[in-house]
């Protein structure tokens, strides 16, 4: 299906509320029958018709049927936050002694999901470098249920070969799941590759304003009933309908901001190669990167995160180096309009010198990449006076 006709058009059916251009916020929690025989089947199917907005709402639905579109997925699911959509689908497919293998350090709460929650209910959760296949047939134990993979991955964008660890996973009936946050739906399709679920923060790029949280699940039909049945309905963790039209308008200029981001996030790299401060770059469709090849098979493109090592004697140059930025807000979180940065140290002791210790993480949002590189420049020069 086009991409800007998705963007677009797709799900919203115009006529239905006065042919307005903009899609309605249903903002409503109930909807009401015309008959006790309509009611009985409504609440019989309430996977796809609206009865009650923890369920189906009209607004929430537009978004669920671009996102399944966009994965080229059957379908989706809108959730309240990207964990609690992570957690949903987890949980909706794991029981008491089940066995998860999970790449090696995924996203923080997904992490404490894994190690912390999971645990106390029975299930078992082993941590695996992502980089060889083998690694996860290796792990695979009988009450095996999920490989649980993330692709690159936000920090150092460690990448898993998709389509081997998948066919792994069908030969032995587990199910695949991807974090694909990084990426989008527009830079990478792991459902194309053999992945069972595709799944995004969407308050990242989908959002892209910085002004909401949401996450998506996307697979088949099937396995969407079998989560919205579990995870979606009971822990309830659903996108209210404001938020859901955030993410439609999102939706609007997705290609737009990712492709700026994408484009400036590369001309930044380039200049940064010739920085003598600068001893690493960390980046999917960088030459230096050992897993390039594999990046350039299963992305198309890849975004505006990346990360520097930089010429550190210790964290203080390195909290030097970032409070001397002025075009970079300190922040969490990434995929909006504005250019971010964050150092790895946050969370090390201050004379800490342990590994990565020293590594930066910029994202790079819509302004003029020349004065984001004329900034990043004049505090890499803060670190040799
Ligand atoms: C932000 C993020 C999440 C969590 O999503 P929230 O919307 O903040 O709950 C999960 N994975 C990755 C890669 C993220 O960047």
């Amino acid at each position: 299906m086009d991409l800007s006709y998705i963007l677009n058009h797709l799900g919203e059916d115009r006529e239905e509320y006065f042919n307005a251009v903009a899609p309605p916020v249903m903002q409503t929690s109930n909807f009401a029958f015309q008959t006790v025989d309509e009611m009985r089947r409504g609440l019989r199917e309430e996977f796809s018709y609206p009865a009650y907005t923890r369920g189906v709402n009209p607004t929430v639905e537009m978004l669920r049927e671009k996102m399944a579109a966009l994965e080229g997925a059957e379908d989706a699911l809108v959730f309240a936050s990207g964990s609690g959509a992570i957690a949903s689908a987890v949980m909706s497919n794991v029981n008491q002694g089940d066995h998860i293998v999970s790449i090696r350090n995924p996203y923080s709460w997904t992490n404490t999901l894994f190690t912390k929650l999971l645990p106390g209910f029975g299930v078992e959760t082993s941590f695996v470098d992502g980089n060889d296949p083998a690694n996860f047939e290796r792990a695979i134990r009988p009450e095996t249920r999920i490989f649980y993979l993330e692709s690159p991955n936000s920090f150092t964008f460690e990448l898993q070969d998709l389509r081997a660890v998948s066919a792994i996973a069908k030969k032995h009936g587990i199910l695949t799941m991807i974090d694909n946050s990084y990426s989008s739906p527009l830079y990478q399709q792991p459902i194309s590759m053999g992945v069972d679920l595709s799944i995004h923060s969407a308050t990242k790029y989908i959002g892209g304003h910085s002004d909401t949280i949401a996450g998506i699940v996307c697979g088949s039909r099937e396995m969407m009933r079998r989560i919205f049945d579990s995870g979606y309905m009971t822990l309830g963790g659903i996108a209210a309908p404001f938020n859901a039209w955030l993410l439609l308008r999102g939706l609007r200029t997705l290609q737009l901001r990712l492709d700026r981001s994408s484009e400036s996030a590369t001309k930044i790299i380039q200049a940064l190669q010739q920085e003598p401060a600068v001893e690493k770059i960390f980046y999917p469709l960088y030459e230096g990167n050992p897993q390039y090849e594999l990046a350039r098979q299963q992305m198309t493109k890849a975004g505006g995160l990346f990360t520097i090592a930089i010429r550190a004697a210790s964290i203080a140059d390195v909290e030097k180096f970032c409070n001397s930025l002025k075009r970079f807000l300190l922040a969490v979180s990434w995929g909006g309009h504005e250019s971010l940065v964050m150092p790895r140290c946050l969370g090390m002791a201050l004379d800490s010198k342990e590994e990565g210790f020293n590594l930066v993480r910029f994202y790079v949002g819509l302004e003029e990449p020349d004065l984001l590189i004329k900034d990043i420049r004049q505090a890499l020069e803060k670190l040799n006076p």
